[in-house]
């Protein structure tokens, strides 16, 4: 049932949306087509947090938007996507859908952004990008929605109505329509009230979504933790009872998906609450049993102070790359591997390496890590040990390295930890100091 709230209802005004978004919106509207926000802008707003970016749907098709547009790239080869792009900011702008996994186009479209019909200024290899885009469209043709028989959706490629746009959306705080023609807010989901109650309700039957799209389950937590919400019970009901699905959806977009979960800054109650509804266990088995063991009768409580130690870099805003996450969350399980290879008679960095990668083959076939990545997990593990020795031969090489900066903050954690009598870190840090005067140089330069 469709619900309008009126301009006089709600807290959303223009001057608070993105002045381009705002644009887009207009441009849309002028032409006679549906122009709406969606998604977490409208949530955001509505809750009076800042939105990380603003979304469009309309009825313009993806080539009406591109006449419409010069600024604008069509991109996704399953779902075609336009993005309007502005010299600061990029507006996405959707055209309504009946069925679709959305957020597996949006992980297509970061893979691969074909261009629409290549124009005289598109490069040799643009072109080339294009001829395979399209070929790949070609062998996609077929029926437009796939259904795998356990019931995930593979594909689906159907324009719908503004309702059915709604509806296949996840949950129903993310289903809410800014409507620019009135400034109205239009609600087919009932999001306005799971919004003020605080509750993360999935569209529909929880069990189905989940089952379309096991990745849901992961969304559902990352909101709750992210806006304080709870889940409501038969959405939290169905996760502890699909949790173990969860792996159905690929290693590549797992991996994405718990760093968003985890570098949110609020990765410590998310951590908890993965614990407790069962979604930890089937991402990170290996891990989760270590996690259950405990040691000399010590349960292992490290991992809960290095997430709390990320969520406070991350609320004093400064940042926290993915590997530094990866080796402080799984630190003393990596040291735990590096000793046993150690043991078993391998040097200290080759130690290093064979636990990495023991721990990467261990998460392949959940959470696949990129292997750029793992190279920086070694290279800061690596300079811990080298840490000790203050220089040392060529410590101007060492804060050259690209991940100098990382590993002094995994020493800043451990030292935290366990506090020294006298801190490598600061001597380190002292030293950094003391070549940039030197040098009147940035260090990158130094090495
Ligand atoms: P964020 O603040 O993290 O950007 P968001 O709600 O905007 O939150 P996005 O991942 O940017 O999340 O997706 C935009 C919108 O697309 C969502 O609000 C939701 O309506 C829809 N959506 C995204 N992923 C899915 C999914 N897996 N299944 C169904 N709908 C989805
Ligand atoms: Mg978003």
């Amino acid at each position: 049932e469709k619900v309008i709230i009126p301009r006089a209802e709600h807290s959303i005004s223009r001057a608070l949306l993105s002045p381009n978004g705002v644009k887009v919106l207009y441009k849309l509207r002028e032409h006679g087509f549906i122009a709406y926000l969606v998604g977490g802008g409208v949530r955001d707003l509505l809750l009076g947090r800042e939105p990380k970016d603003f979304d469009v749907v309309t009825d313009a098709t993806p080539n009406q938007l591109k006449k419409l547009f010069r600024n604008c790239r069509l991109i996704g080869r399953r779902f075609r996507l336009a993005h309007v792009h502005f010299h600061d900011e990029i507006i996405e702008v959707a055209t309504f859908r009946s069925t679709v996994d959305a957020a597996e186009a949006a992980i297509e479209e970061a893979a691969d952004a074909p261009p629409e019909e290549p124009t005289e200024a598109v490069s040799e290899a643009e072109q080339l990008e294009d001829e395979r885009g399209r070929r790949r469209r070609r062998q996609h043709h077929g029926p437009p929605i796939l259904k795998s028989e356990d019931g995930m959706v593979l594909r689906d490629n159907v324009f719908g109505t503004p309702e059915e746009d709604a509806i296949r959306r996840d949950f129903t705080v993310n289903a809410l329509f800014y409507n620019i023609s009135d400034f109205s807010i239009i609600d087919h989901v009932g999001g306005m009230e799971d919004l003020k109650n605080g509750l993360i309700r999935t569209i529909g039957d929880p069990l189905v979504r989940f089952t379309e799209d096991p990745v849901r389950m992961i969304r559902a937590i990352r909101f709750a933790s992210m806006l304080g919400f709870n889940i409501e019970p038969r959405t939290e009901a169905a996760i502890e009872a699909l949790c173990g699905t969860i792996n159905k959806a690929t290693p590549p977009r797992l991996y994405e998906e718990v760093l968003k979960l985890l570098l949110m800054g609020a990765g410590e109650r998310t951590y908890q609450m993965m614990r407790h509804n069962g979604l930890f266990e089937p991402l990170f088995p290996h891990f989760d049993a270590w996690l259950s063991r405990e040691s000399d009768g010590y349960p292992h409580v490290r991992v809960s102070k290095a997430l709390e130690w990320v969520d406070d870099q991350l609320g004093q805003g400064v940042p926290v790359s993915a590997p530094l996450l990866i080796a402080l969350m799984f630190g003393e399980y990596l040291e735990e591997k590096v000793a046993a290879f150690r043991e078993a008679g391998l040097p200290p960095q080759q130690a290093t390496d064979a636990a990495v990668a023991a721990f990467a083959g261990e998460l392949s076939p959940t959470v696949a890590v990129p292997n750029r990545a793992l190279v920086t997990v070694r290279d800061i593990l690596n300079l811990q040990q080298r840490f000790h020795k203050t220089p040392g031969r060529n410590g101007r090489g060492v804060i050259a390295r690209p991940s100098f900066g990382d590993a002094l903050q995994y020493l800043r954690f451990t030292e935290r930890l366990t506090p020294p009598k006298r801190s490598l870190a600061e001597w380190w840090e002292r030293y950094v100091a003391q070549q940039l005067e030197a040098q009147g140089a940035p260090v990158e330069a130094a090495g």
